[in-house]
């Protein structure tokens, strides 16, 4: 199955054959099960600011958005959080926002993953503490050095598309692929397990585009791997594109995760929230299809809603998750920081 060609990936994508589709997820199930086991690493997920500065055409964090309320947690909330995910045995936080360029944003982050770092170390009997990863879009070299001196080791900045034109077409002007591509290449060479992903279903988008992100995956070697569906919302200008949708982003969201498994079988692939908001099946077949990575949300609940991404964004307790994933026939992986197997291969590292 690793030797799919381009034109096997594109007549799977383009596929409504359910024969098709059903062998897909089960070669991956299958891929998944030999490589990673049947353990889902959890990934506490803490949204701690909806303040943005960049103007995406398909997000609802959107800065033109005036809709929305703003917040950011303080300090003190944000360690409560991790420390809570810490109890909960998730070993591995995911502190993520809307972009910032304003530096006294950086040094609080900074002090907040030493913090995070250092409470949960000594917390820990075997002195590992959180995992921490980052996901608060593009910085220069600098800063994400600094943020990996403080100790955070994964980092997540999607393409959203790796087709340039396509990139082009959902972002304004001032963002610019080449700057996203520099910024994914500095967190390789500093040396951040590096996680990137796209949005399935964009308008306009084609199969030939998704097989693109798959082979764009593979030449970034990359270690982990976050990719949901696309949903529109009503206060994001992409909500109104006149390019059809030609992708149904439910079942192509899934067969990307299966082709990812087949194709990089030992990196760690995420069970979007998109994927789950989408289908109230999205995280059973998402785990089926391959993925072995949740990330439970731990923002506070009164405040939870104004992450507002896009438009009917699930909000499921930590405690259903984590029941669902059992069920689903999985387990939780609860005590360790399942970093992705590949991150160690391809540095010749142990884990
Ligand atoms: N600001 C940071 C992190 C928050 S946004 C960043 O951009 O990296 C995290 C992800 O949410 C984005 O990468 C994007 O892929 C996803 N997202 C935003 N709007 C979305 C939408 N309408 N549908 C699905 N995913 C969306
Ligand atoms: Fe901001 Fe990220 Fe949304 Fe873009 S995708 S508007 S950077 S929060």
């Amino acid at each position: 199955m690793a030797s799919l060609s381009r034109s096997d990936i594109i007549k799977i994508l383009k596929s409504s054959d359910p024969d098709i589709f059903n062998e897909l997820l089960n070669t991956a199930d299958r891929t998944r099960q030999e490589y990673c086991g049947d353990k889902v690493y959890l990934r506490g997920l803490i949204e701690f600011s909806s303040y943005c500065e960049c103007n995406c055409l398909y997000c609802g964090l959107r800065k033109n958005n005036q809709g929305l309320k703003r917040y950011h947690l303080s300090n003190e909330e944000i360690i409560a959080l991790a420390m809570q995910a810490f109890k909960l045995g998730y070993q591995s936080i995911c502190l993520q926002s809307g972009e910032t360029k304003k530096a006294e944003n950086l040094d609080f982050l900074v002090k907040i993953t030493e913090k995070i770092k250092d409470l949960s170390q000594k917390a820990d009997s075997t002195g590992l503490g959180l995992g921490i990863t980052l996901c608060i879009g593009e910085l220069n070299y600098q800063e994400y050095k600094r943020l990996w001196d403080a100790g955070a080791h994964r980092y997540l900045l999607r393409i959203e598309s790796s087709d340039p034109v396509l990139f082009r077409k959902i972002h304004p002007p001032s963002q610019s692929y080449e700057k996203r591509l520099e910024c994914l290449h500095a967190l390789k060479d500093i040396g951040f397990q590096l996680g990137t992903g796209v949005m399935i279903g964009l308008p306009g988008q084609t199969a030939e585009n998704l097989c693109s992100d798959l082979e764009f995956f593979q030449h970034e070697n990359i270690d982990m791997l976050g990719m949901g569906p696309y949903i529109p919302h009503h206060a994001a200008p992409l909500s109104r594109s006149k390019d059809k949708q030609n992708i149904d982003p439910y079942t192509a969201a899934l067969k990307m995760i299966a082709l990812s498994r087949l194709l990089m079988p030992d990196i760690n692939i995420v069970n979007s929230t998109a994927l789950q908001s989408i289908n109230p099946e999205g995280l059973n077949m998402g785990l089926r299809a391959g993925a072995n990575i949740v990330m439970p949300v731990l923002t506070p609940k009164d405040i939870r809603s104004d992450y507002y991404l896009y438009e009917k964004k699930k909000h499921q307790s930590p405690i259903s998750l984590i029941r669902e994933i059992q069920n689903a026939g999985f387990t939780p992986g609860l005590w360790e920081w399942g970093d992705p197997i590949h991150y160690f291969k391809k540095n010749k590292l142990s884990s």
